[in-house]
């Protein structure tokens, strides 16, 4: 390396974190008006408790909201003892004392009271999500036909950080890797810098 590539280096100096430690607090699409609503984790993987909060319409939700209740395993027809199809059922929001299900092979209607299992019924199971809501993630967007995405602001800012740095140093123990180290490579290659740059710039800005 020339000594004037070594005056123009930006260093990449940030106290080393994990995506573990970006994951209390992840901004969201709000499911009402589709503005910048955050969704806020009490501790890690606490998702069970995580709330919900527009800044833009004000709405508010917990995810013991979004609990919900269906029959689990396998219930048996009390006339012809096939089982029953239990996949139909919607989820409920309170346990009933029990539900009335037809049998598929001879129509007796069985009376299903036992073994319910609680779940969150989430906003969406597939993209690129909040772990407890399934909402939309705010920080995303397309480079070059890779994903590029953050949890909240102050991940992105650290990715921003990141990606302008010409000198990163590297940590050789893979069990030790930090959040910047594991990103994919596009991100940190620096034949995409100016546009992943360009990307996480419009992204901050819509605040
Ligand atoms: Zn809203
Ligand atoms: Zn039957």
């Amino acid at each position: 390396m020339c000594s004037k590539d070594m005056n123009n280096s930006i260093r990449y100096i940030s106290d080393p974190t994990r995506l573990y430690d970006y994951m209390t607090e992840f901004s969201v699409h709000c499911p009402v008006c589709q503005g910048k609503a955050e969704v806020t984790v009490p501790s890690h993987f606490d998702y069970k408790n995580a709330k919900l909060k527009c800044n833009v319409c004000h709405f508010s939700q917990k995810a013991t909201d979004l609990v919900r209740h269906k029959p689990s395993g396998k219930s048996k027809c009390h006339q012809c003892l096939e089982f029953l199809d239990l996949s139909i059922l919607v989820g409920y929001k309170n346990i009933p004392t029990y539900i009335n299900v037809t049998c598929n092979f001879c129509k007796t209607i069985n009376k299903v009271k036992e073994n319910w299992e609680s779940y969150v019924e989430k906003y969406q199971d597939l993209g690129i999500i909040d772990p407890a809501f399934g909402l939309p993630l705010w920080y995303q967007d397309s480079v070059k036909g890779n994903n590029l995405w953050a949890y909240n602001v102050k991940h992105i800012t650290e990715i921003k950080k990141y990606v302008q740095s010409t000198l990163r140093e590297r940590t050789t123990d893979k069990y030790k890797m930090t959040m910047v180290e594991k990103l994919p490579d596009f991100i940190k290659l620096a034949k995409n810098r100016k546009e992943v740059l360009k990307v996480i710039d419009r992204m901050i800005q819509t605040l």
